[in-house]
């Protein structure tokens, strides 16, 4: 089957639901540091989160590059899908490896939004980027498993009901590879008893609903796991190429936001009896960042095109997201510069966007792993890790 990569009706439906949340209703959740819950149940009544799971578990069926167009035009239109992009893909890793019962289970209730799956829990406050040395313990007994251990940055886990969390069931020293030995389970965090699971907000730069989740005996029950005991590592990292696209077209979404701003700007601001836009000191960051947006945008389509094909789109997809997080932020670069003093202030958005553009440079993976990533799968250079 063929798609048209661009996807224009999906497009204007996004851009039309996006209309009825303008930079006040963002500027406001920010105040208050507040989850855009109305936003999200939009979407979700869209039907827009369910874009990746199969119309035969209820949701749109569409094809990756599908949803990547739904983020974009999100991100494109001011708005942020980091509030909620989860609820899209982590569901991968079940829709893959989950048991039929799981799935029957979980996906049609995810793709009608009853069940919120946002949150994801790899990172660990001690291993950071170094995945196959967290600490968090699942341990079998009976028909239970019992949780130990500590997870940093689970983004969006006070608003979530379901949990996909990586934990080690067998330790590093008893298995042949390091990424042996670590399993994925879908937690059900309403069934947890609280004293076993506690959740404390971080507040961040930008609003993120990030938290810190403490186990202690955690007990959830041996059906929570999803797949093969030990396999765990392979299930995440099978899902981290759509997620790396998906990232990448938000990142394209937030160049093209702010280039559009920042012309607008450019064009209207008389310094000097012209204006500003007519000096090429302030044209050529512009074009500039325009440029690596349209490069970027390329990678983006061609990632999702590889996807698409059944291929490995591993190359593209890390190369997508490399160049698309730089774009973003060459564009709120430029952006705030050509805004002067009034890139600072709160009521043009730009200082709000320019927060939220900063963190794909970190997450969900940072610039030198992708590089690293690069460097030694692609071009063949030794190890550094
Ligand atoms: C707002 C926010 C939301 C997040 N949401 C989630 C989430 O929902 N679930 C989740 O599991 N995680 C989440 N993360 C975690 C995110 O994926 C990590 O922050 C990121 O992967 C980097 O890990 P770290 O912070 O531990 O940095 P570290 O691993 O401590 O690295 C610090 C710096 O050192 C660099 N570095 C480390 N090792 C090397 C190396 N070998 N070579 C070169 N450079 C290196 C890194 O690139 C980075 O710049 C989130 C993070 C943030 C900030």
């Amino acid at each position: 089957m063929t798609y048209d990569l661009d996807h224009p009706e999906i497009r204007e439906a996004v851009a039309k639901l996006c209309e009825g949340f303008p930079g006040e209703y963002w500027r406001e959740c920010d105040r208050q540091t507040a989850y855009p819950t109305a936003f999200v149940q939009a979407l979700t009544e869209g039907g827009f989160l369910s874009a990746l799971i199969p119309e035969a578990y209820g949701g749109l069926g569409i094809p990756l590059s599908a949803a990547a167009a739904i983020l974009e035009e999100i991100h494109q239109a001011g708005c942020n899908a980091a509030a909620c992009h989860a609820q899209m893909y982590t569901m991968g890793t079940v829709l893959r490896h989950g048991s039929q019962e799981q799935k029957a289970a979980y996906l049609p209730k995810i793709a009608s939004g009853e069940l919120r799956l946002q949150a994801f829990g790899v990172t660990e406050p001690t291993s950071g980027t170094d995945t196959t040395s967290l600490r968090t313990t699942a341990r079998r007994s009976g028909d239970k498993y019992i949780i130990n251990g500590q997870k940093i940055w689970t983004s969006r886990a006070e608003h979530s009901d379901l949990l996909l969390l990586l934990a080690r069931t067998t330790s590093k020293d008893q298995v042949k590879k390091k990424t042996d030995g670590l399993s994925v389970f879908l937690v059900d965090m309403r069934m947890v008893p609280k004293r076993s699971l506690s959740i404390r907000p971080i507040k961040t730069m930008m609003n993120h609903s990030a938290t810190e989740l403490f186990f202690n005996d955690m007990e959830i029950p041996t059906s929570s796991l999803v797949g093969e005991e030990g396999k765990g590592f392979r299930y995440i990292l099978s899902g981290m190429n759509a997620e790396r696209i998906l990232i990448a077209a938000e990142c394209i979404g937030d160049a093209k936001w702010f280039i559009k701003k920042t012309c607008n700007y450019a064009n209207e601001r008389i310094i000097f009896n012209r204006p500003i836009g007519q000096n090429q000191g302030i044209q050529f960051p512009i074009a500039r960042a325009y440029s690596q947006m349209r490069a970027a945008e390329l990678m983006v389509r061609e990632g999702a095109r590889l996807y698409e094909a059944g291929s490995t789109s591993g190359e593209e997809a890390n190369l997508a997201k490399l160049l698309s997080a730089d774009a973003s932020w060459a564009a709120a670069e430029a952006c705030v510069q050509t805004h002067g003093g009034f890139g600072f202030a709160e009521e043009y958005d730009v200082e709000r966007k320019y927060r939220e553009a900063r963190l794909y440079q970190v997450a969900p993976i940072s610039t030198n792993l992708v590089l690293s990533y690069v460097a030694e799968h692609v071009l063949g250079m030794a190890r550094s890790y």
